[in-house]
């Protein structure tokens, strides 16, 4: 076992504190990581609050963990100590159900293993993310990483990255498409990049006004403020996509609106709360609405290789360990430029 220092949640309620747990010794097909950056991300707040339920304490949260290979069981192939490497949202699963067979561990039928708030497979015990100072994970679950990259920026690429590149991939995002990105954070700006980077023409669909210099850079060729009226009438039934990234309650009916006929909205933004989905809003102009749950491992890879290729990181800002509570109190009011990720030598 090793001694492992890291930042928890005790309750849905208080604010997460220094704690220190043991990390298994890794086995044959283990990579024990020393944790250098863990991106936050809003699933960390929905979590630590328990607004999905079921939520396990203590809870260690962090899944875009960036680090570096300390030691490998001896049946490792992908790293060899020294190398870097990276974990996402999950750290197992069943390994033999047509999704896993299919590279979509994410929707395996058995459950995958979250990389925190889950339950290992064979000792049932809880896992623990990356807030935390390292992490051993079956190398299967792992990803390669170049260093060429600055790695803080690499980090959230493991979360925000795959969750908005997977589905753009999945419905074939090109040249020649329109595609609204919804909500300005740490997805939204990864998705801007990807969208654009695929060749389609981008609107940043934001509340706020304050962001429409930043979304420019990022690549949108336009930014629409949402609570403008005007501004949305003239939107109506424009869009091939709109990807949906808000994290709080909001209503549909609003953005659907936006999107031409067999326009599709695909939702990745997970609000506590349902949102109405009126039939009106849908039928009137063959319009769907689709979800995207992160990305398999090998997609992962894919994304961070094309990544690499691109020149394309996550504009971060780091912060050490201790500002936790008040990134998530600036990410509630959306005052994210895009992408708080830990120093976690700040936790040594
Ligand atoms: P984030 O950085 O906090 O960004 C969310 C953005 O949503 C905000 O910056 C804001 O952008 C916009 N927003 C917030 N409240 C809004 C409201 N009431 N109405 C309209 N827009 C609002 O969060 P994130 O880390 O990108 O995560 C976004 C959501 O995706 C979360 O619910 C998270 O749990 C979920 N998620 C899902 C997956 C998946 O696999 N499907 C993976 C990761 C995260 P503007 O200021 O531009 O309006
Ligand atoms: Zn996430
Ligand atoms: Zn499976």
């Amino acid at each position: 076992m090793s001694a492992t220092q890291a930042y928890a949640a005790q309750t849905p309620t208080t604010p997460l504190t220094p704690f220190s747990f043991e990390r298994r010794e890794p086995g044959p097909r283990d990579v024990k990581i020393e944790i250098l950056y863990c991106g936050v991300c809003h699933s960390d707040i929905h979590q630590v609050r328990d607004e999905w339920g079921g939520s396990i304490y203590p809870m260690v949260p962090g899944h875009e963990i960036v680090g570096r290979v300390t030691a490998i069981g001896d049946q490792v192939k992908k790293f060899k100590v020294g190398d870097i490497a990276g974990v996402g949202c999950f750290v197992d699963s069943c390994r033999s159900c047509p999704n896993c067979v299919a590279g979509l561990e994410q929707y395996c039928d058995n459950g995958m293993v979250g990389t925190y708030n889950g339950r290992e497979k064979i000792t049932n015990l809880p896992t623990y993310g990356g807030y935390s100072t390292q992490i051993v994970v079956d190398e299967q679950y792992t990803l390669t990483i170049s260093p060429n990259l600055p790695l803080e920026g690499v980090a959230p690429l493991l979360c925000a990255g795959i969750t908005t590149y997977s589905p753009l991939r999945h419905v074939g995002v090109g040249k020649g498409h329109k595609v609204g990105v919804l909500g300005l954070g740490g997805l939204g700006h990864m998705a801007v990049k990807f969208a654009a980077a695929f060749g389609a023409e981008v609107t940043m669909l934001s509340t706020s006004k304050s962001k429409e210099a930043d979304a420019k850079r990022l690549g949108a060729h336009h930014f629409a403020l949402t609570s403008d009226p005007a501004t949305m009438k003239e939107l109506a039934n424009s869009f091939d996509f709109i990807l949906n990234t808000v994290s709080a309650q909001h209503d549909y009916a609003t953005y659907l609106d936006l999107l031409r006929t067999n326009g599709t909205m695909i939702v990745v933004g997970v609000p506590p709360t349902p949102s109405k989905v009126p039939a009106f809003n849908l039928i009137m102009k063959r319009r769907s609405i689709i979800g995207s749950l992160i990305g398999g491992i090998k997609e992962t890879q894919e994304m961070l290789d094309f990544c690499a290729a691109h020149n394309i990181v996550s504009d971060v800002e780091v912060i050490p360990v201790q500002e936790i509570n008040e990134a998530y109190e600036r990410m509630l009011k959306g005052d994210v430029r895009y992408r708080f990720v830990i120093d976690i030598a700040s936790l040594k």
